[in-house]
């Protein structure tokens, strides 16, 4: 006995009584064939339904060789009468994705003459690859008139055309068809073979949301969100753009305004800085010169004006001269220079001594220590041995 599929009679059933024709053992569980089900089955891009048979849970439902089986943890008795309830939040979002992905294909079908090559329907969103290229500009109004679509609430029309009639019609379709074939029809926007369950009125989509689009294998990728996912996708968005509102004490719609502004102040500052550093690097040239090595230990400076600081002042200072840039905990950035010197012994006793890495050129280089200010001090004047 086949069973009968109630979810093409009624997409809308969430729960059924029926019986229990077979139950096989599998490595992990179950699998239970029942007399008639609500539950789909995983096909034509859409995933399978979950929910309970009795208080049992319905973990996947697969077709195997024609036959719909729902795979659960623990055995049912033929015979056994059920009663199988889906997990309808479920069902109702992967309807109303899937619903939405057709109507947006058959309108890009419509308009480019481009073909839906792929189709994902993930956990997050929604992916669709066609066969060309779509203008970023141009998706704004896809978008417009897949959700005009969608408010003017729609029937959808599901037939079973003989081959003959297959013929005359201009549905979308991956591969050849044989046998029996569905034609799934959103009237003026879309005919397209498909095996999936679908809302019954477009108004039932909600919204449609097309997120972006990149270029992939000579066409595009679309990325889009229906109904429940549309919604979440905005609610998201409002929190996060009332949270940089609250930081910048900024009107919701002057947020993007008001981050510029920020990057504004915030290069200025980072030029100031700069400033500051190359006229502090200045002054301790100046006060440096003549008065042979030198140690040095910039806590604040950044590791490039360090470089810089030892490199001005090995000019004049008449010695070697060594930059200590960071901290006890975090290490130090180090830059030693000595005019006419060679450091490459020293360099290399230091990293080993100071759990260091780094080296250059033979007068001057730069590398990272971690080690304390007072074991770098240590060694600078005592540990050359
Ligand atoms: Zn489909």
């Amino acid at each position: 006995m086949i069973t009968e599929r109630l979810f093409y009679q009624d997409s809308w059933m969430k729960e059924f009584s029926g019986e229990v024709l077979e139950c096989r053992q599998e490595k992990q569980g179950y699998r239970v064939r029942l007399d008639r089900t609500a539950f789909y089955p995983e096909g034509g891009g859409q995933p399978y339904d979950t929910g309970f048979l009795n208080d049992i849970p319905v973990l996947q439902v697969q077709e195997i060789e024609g036959e719909i089986w729902h795979f659960l943890e623990k055995p049912m008795e033929p015979g056994m009468k059920v009663t199988g309830k889906i997990d309808w939040e479920r069902r109702f979002d992967l309807m109303q994705q899937h619903s939405g992905e057709h109507i947006v294909s058959g309108m890009i079908h419509e308009r480019y003459g481009y073909n839906n090559i792929g189709f994902h329907m993930g956990p997050e969103t929604i992916t669709i690859d066609f066969d060309g290229e779509i203008p970023e500009e141009e998706l704004k109004e896809i978008e417009y008139q897949a959700n005009k679509y969608v408010w003017e609430n729609h029937p959808i029309e599901i037939t079973y055309p003989t081959k003959e009639g297959r013929e005359k019609l201009p549905y979308r379709s991956k591969k050849e068809l044989t046998g029996e074939v569905r034609i799934v029809t959103w009237p003026g926007a879309d005919m397209c073979a498909c095996c999936g369950v679908h809302v019954k009125n477009s108004g039932e989509i909600g919204q449609i949301m097309l997120l972006s689009s990149q270029r992939a294998k000579g066409g595009v990728r679309i990325e889009m969100l229906c109904g429940i996912r549309a919604l979440q996708h905005s609610n998201q968005l409002k929190e996060q753009n009332r949270k940089i509102s609250n930081l910048l004490s900024a009107k919701w719609k002057e947020t993007a305004q008001a981050v510029e502004r920020l990057q504004e102040e915030y290069q200025n500052t980072r030029f100031q800085l700069i400033g500051m550093e190359y006229e502090k690097i200045e002054r301790i040239t100046r006060e440096k010169a003549g008065q042979g090595d030198q140690l040095l230990f910039e806590h604040q400076m950044s590791g490039e004006s360090g470089r810089k600081l030892a490199a001005e002042v090995m000019e004049t200072c008449g010695g070697r001269c060594g930059v200590f840039c960071g901290d006890d905990q975090k290490g130090y950035r180090y830059a030693i220079g000595e005019k006419n010197g060679d450091l490459r012994e020293f360099v290399k006793k230091m990293n080993q001594k100071l759990q260091g890495r780094g080296g250059g050129k033979p007068f001057f280089v730069q590398g990272s220590v971690q080690a304390s200010e007072e074991e770098i001090r240590n060694f600078f004047e005592n540990g050359e041995e």
